[in-house]
């Protein structure tokens, strides 16, 4: 069996992705996580410049709510705003703005309100007045405004990550376990029996079929044991140390399979970086020692 770490996709959906890792421990697949929380940069807002708000909320409060909106864009604007994140720190930035009024009636601000005015620090091709950078949802609510409150404001969302922030942090949760094997191993039991072992299992992971108790998604068991401390007698639940599940769920903003890409380009930066500072050090350990000056017939000082 080779060695080398294997990947196996088990679920892909917009905000969703499951994969099956093989020949890895535990610990690699927790640094992988750890990476997509904390090391993944993503865009946020990070400063707010109010020019009115007559609102019943403070302006802090208001900044707050705004710096958790996450906001979706291209792939190679997200690759572009990386790349400056990492080589020029905070220079580019984009800028939104706010401007809402409740004229007649009470008004809700709703994250679809903030105007995109464009991106500052790097050159982006685009067309003339197109949207290139927007909140995942319209409808994430900002504040509520009275009749005749007002709020004007401009937002700079800058890029950063999660271990600064968690504004910052691009997926929802992540999370991994054994892969599971749930084994029947008296699967011919009364139906009531068979329906309180169903029904005691959170996950779904159990059918009945022609009399019989059947495994119908074994993958979606999280190993909690419930049914083997009720029911040992009928089945059996074990991880498999060879493989393991990782799950990745995102907040909208870019494919999972993208977050995990650059996951795993940070990790091997680290490693990258670890190695040439391990080589310097033992070189410099085991480099042989210059050779001592002639002794006598100079004068010492
Ligand atoms: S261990 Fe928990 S999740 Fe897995 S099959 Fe049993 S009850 Fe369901």
């Amino acid at each position: 069996m080779s060695s080398k770490p294997t990947l196996h996709v088990l679920e892909g959906k917009d905000k969703l992705l499951v994969v099956s890792l093989e020949n890895v421990t535990p610990a690699f697949a927790n640094s992988i996580r750890r990476a997509l929380i904390s090391e993944v940069p993503t865009l946020a807002i990070d400063e707010v410049i109010f020019t009115e708000n007559t609102s019943g909320f403070w302006d802090e409060y208001i900044a707050h709510r705004l710096g958790l909106i996450p906001f979706k864009m291209s792939e190679d604007l997200y690759d572009a705003l990386r790349d400056c994140y990492q080589n020029h720190g905070n220079d580019c930035q984009v800028v939104f703005s706010l401007n809402e009024e409740a004229l007649e009636r009470p008004k809700t601000v709703f994250s679809g309100h903030l105007r995109f005015e464009g991106i500052e620090g790097i050159m982006f091709e685009k067309e003339r007045n197109e949207v290139i950078v927007e909140p995942v949802s319209k409808y994430i609510p900002i504040v509520k405004l009275n009749k005749g409150q007002k709020i004007a404001l401009t937002a700079i969302a800058r890029m950063g990550v999660g271990k600064n922030h968690a504004k910052w942090q691009p997926v929802t949760a992540v999370g991994y376990k054994y892969k599971p094997i749930v084994k029947v191993l008296n699967p011919e039991v009364p139906e009531e029996k068979a329906n309180k072992l169903i029904n005691i299992c959170p996950r779904r992971v159990f059918g009945y079929t022609q009399g019989r108790i059947v495994v119908i998604n074994e993958n979606a068991c999280s190993l909690c044991r419930e049914c083997v401390e009720k029911y040992p007698d009928i089945v059996r639940v074990e991880g498999d140390p060879s493989k393991i599940i990782l799950t990745i769920e995102t907040l909208g903003g870019l494919p999972p399979r993208k977050l995990l890409e650059v996951a795993l380009e940070v990790l091997d930066e680290r490693l990258s970086a670890l190695h040439d500072k391990i080589s310097d050090a033992l070189n410099a350990f085991l480099a042989p020692a210059p050779p001592e000056a002639p002794s006598g017939g100079g004068q010492s000082f």
